[in-house]
């Protein structure tokens, strides 16, 4: 079942926070979907997970037409800003704003949706990998600075994608210092701007990322099994 699995996660969670001294209520558990069919979802539905993240937008939308109920949709992957008019009115949280330019096309989107405010967390790549999406860390307070005078885009925090290792202690250093930055971000008091979230871990590193202040973990293969991209 599922949600035996959800709850193994859960559990893990709260070991790691009471190692950390910290509350596990502050960390909310998102079920990483993508390529898995929505009778998996709803079966976690059922049983009252309302966490979801998708990282392609035309999957996110397709699942967000045809649940049956309501849930909380994550896009935790790369937007394009072609492709903002898709989401903005059925994402609960975009978490890859990584451009002024992006964040410039939310708002603009907000408008037109009639959305008052749009939650966005600002992704950083902080082990620089060209691979991957995010900002470098040198860009981020002044994007930040610059997003913040859009009226329309809420930030809420910071997300990352840490590399992929075989021993998780080495993203320890990258997730202390995303929790590190956002302390920084908040002593600037940016209008519009609050760092309540901080978006990191993954089936691999979850645990350490909460005990470095974690405060959505994204978890996908932890849950739903290895993925299969054939299909
Ligand atoms: C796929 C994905 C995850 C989940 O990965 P797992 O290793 O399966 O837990 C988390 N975050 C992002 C951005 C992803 O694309």
């Amino acid at each position: 079942m599922l949600i035996d699995q959800y709850n193994q996660v859960k559990k893990n969670v709260q070991e790691a926070c009471k190692r950390a001294g910290r509350d596990p209520r502050e960390v909310t558990i998102i079920a990483v979907s993508k390529t898995k069919p929505l009778s998996m979802i709803e079966e976690l539905r059922k049983e009252k997970v309302m966490d979801f993240g998708e990282n392609k937008v035309q999957e996110l939308k397709e699942k967000y037409e045809q649940i049956s109920w309501p849930v909380r949709w994550h896009l935790i992957g790369h937007l394009q800003t072609n492709k903002v008019k898709y989401i903005v009115d059925k994402a609960a949280l975009i978490h890859s704003v990584d451009s002024l330019k992006l964040a410039k096309q939310i708002d603009k989107e907000a408008v037109k949706h009639n959305i008052t405010e749009v939650p966005v967390l600002v992704q950083v790549n902080f082990a620089h990998e060209d691979t991957k999406f995010g900002l470098d860390t040198s860009e981020v307070m002044e994007t930040i600075q610059e997003i913040s005078t859009l009226p329309h885009v809420k930030i809420k925090g910071l997300m990352q994608i840490a590399p992929f290792v075989e021993n998780p202690e080495e993203n320890r250093p990258y997730f202390a210092a995303m929790k590190q930055l956002s302390v920084d971000i908040k002593e600037k008091n940016f209008d519009n701007v609050d760092m309540s979230i901080l978006s990191m871990g993954m089936t691999n590193d979850y645990e350490i990322a909460v005990e470095e202040g974690s405060t959505m973990v994204r978890v996908g293969t932890g849950i739903f099994g290895e993925r299969n991209y054939n299909i």
